[in-house]
């Protein structure tokens, strides 16, 4: 019978992290479940770092302070920095430069945040991935291997897993689960049918700007991903940029009926745009309040508007409520030819398939930017769509991050505890602590 001490769900950042603590903190027969044949989730994506309590992660939501957050990210740090090709992006120790682009953006009450910034590239995902799974030797890797539910047996947690067709029984004391994103879903149906608590949290919805590397060079030459904050004047709402990539791609993620947009850059080839993602916080209160079936059905529409591909539409275009199409899309005599899109989109009109408000929200904070970093409007600027981050199921926990039954812990994006490769480490540090101290 294959029993263990920690059954973890993902080998993302969050599983990975929580294992190399496991093990720091004297634990063995940890076991790590992915659905992929290869463990990283989404280590192999870009590994832009961000080490600021201000990002990735929120306070209030992992019950710490900000103190014990930057301690903890200066652990998840030291791992990272010491494989070699993750290299320093943003420096902000005595930054005058960082301190003017606050103030520029202050004058348009924008608040501007620049972490301490670090980068591999998808490109070296995999070396860092095996460098992280060389870190472990009681941990045991069944990949290719779906779980597909968690159920109860004699006082341990049993996993129900899929493997080629086959289903295997794997059986633990304690559970950590860290989906990812891409998990989220299945995770949640799952818990509810073994009663773990959870509920429906803000998404984030919005478009990916794609452009020429010029004319965002002035800022990400200074903070490589920065980070803008908008509170809309006309709904009062919250908008923010997020996963710049200065000479990167656009790429889609993909889900079972849909596609998102998203981006990344490598580290030894650079395009010649840059990309940045504009997203817009959705609550949803009475009398629904599911923001995952809304942000899927703005998914939906986008899939059904664009014949299953992403939308991309010029700002030139945009300006003039009209579709972008195929046939000018990359006109010399509209200045279209300026920036050369790096992901084969339909090109078509993104206000079809998203809400108004949250058009006249991305729209009224790109006018802003535009003050603050001018030129970014050129009317070769691509917007693509959908770009929806499904940070949106909450589940309540203590501060080791257990849900309400006991010997269940959760970590990382899939479960609302962190928004970023640094965050989902934290989140998982937090939960192996908290199972090393109360069960072993
Ligand atoms: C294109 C792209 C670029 C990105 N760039 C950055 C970046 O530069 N910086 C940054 O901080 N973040 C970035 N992100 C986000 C980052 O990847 C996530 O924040 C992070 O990976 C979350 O970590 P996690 O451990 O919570 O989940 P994940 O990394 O998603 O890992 C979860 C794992 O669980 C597995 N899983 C799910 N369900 C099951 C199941 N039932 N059975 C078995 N296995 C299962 C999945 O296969 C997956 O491998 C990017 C994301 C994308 C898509």
């Amino acid at each position: 019978m294959d029993d263990f001490n920690v059954l973890i769900i993902g080998s993302g950042p969050a599983g990975l992290f929580a294992a190399i603590w496991l093990e720091r903190l004297g634990i063995d027969r940890i076991a790590i479940f992915d659905r992929t044949q290869y463990s990283a989730g989404g280590l192999l994506n870009d590994g832009k770092l961000n080490f600021d309590y201000r990002v990735g992660i929120d306070l209030d939501e992992l019950q710490i302070d900000k103190k014990e957050a930057q301690d903890l990210m200066h652990e998840v740090k030291q791992v990272f920095i010491k494989f070699s090709r993750c290299q320093q992006v943003t420096f902000i120790e005595n930054n005058e430069k960082i301190d003017a682009w606050r103030k520029i953006a202050g004058e348009h009450n924008v608040e501007f945040i620049a972490p301490e910034q670090w980068h591999y590239g998808t490109d070296n995902g995999r070396q860092f991935v095996d460098y992280l799974r060389n870190q472990l030797s009681h941990t045991t890797f069944f990949l290719g291997t779906e779980v597909i539910s968690i159920e109860r047996e004699n006082e341990r947690f049993c996993f129900v897993c899929r493997k080629d067709q086959k289903k295997g029984k794997y059986f633990g004391k304690t559970v950590l689960s860290s989906p990812g994103r891409s998990g989220a879903y299945w995770f949640r149906d799952t818990s509810r049918k073994i009663g773990v608590n959870n509920n429906f949290g803000p998404i984030d919805v919005g478009i990916r700007v794609e452009l020429s590397r010029k004319s965002y060079d002035p800022i990400t030459d200074v903070v490589y991903d920065p980070k803008f904050i908008f509170h809309t004047k006309r709904h009062g709402d919250r908008v923010r940029t997020f996963c710049t990539n200065p000479g990167g791609r656009v790429r889609i993620e993909n889900y079972d009926n849909f596609k998102l947009i998203n981006g990344d850059a490598l580290f030894d080839r650079k395009t010649e745009n840059t990309n940045f993602a504009l997203i817009n916080t959705v609550s949803l209160t009475q009398p629904f309040s599911d923001t995952t079936e809304f942000g899927r059905m703005i998914a939906r529409q986008f899939f059904l508007l664009g014949g299953g591909r992403p939308i991309v539409q010029r700002i030139g275009d945009f300006r003039e409520g009209k579709r972008s199409s195929q046939s000018t899309f990359n006109s010399k005599t509209r200045h279209f030819d300026r920036c050369r899109a790096t992901y084969n989109a339909v090109p078509g009109d993104i206000t079809l398939g998203l809400p108004a408000r949250i058009v006249d929200n991305l729209w009224e904070s790109l006018k802003t930017l535009d003050k603050i970093v001018p030129g970014i409007l050129h009317p070769s600027t691509l917007l693509y769509a959908p770009e929806i981050k499904f940070f949106d199921t909450h589940f309540p926990t203590d501060r080791h991050l257990e849900t309400n039954i006991e010997g269940i812990f959760v970590a990382g994006d899939g479960t609302g505890k962190s928004r970023g490769i640094v965050g989902a480490a934290v989140s998982g540090i937090i939960a192996a602590t908290g199972i090393a101290g109360k069960y072993f």
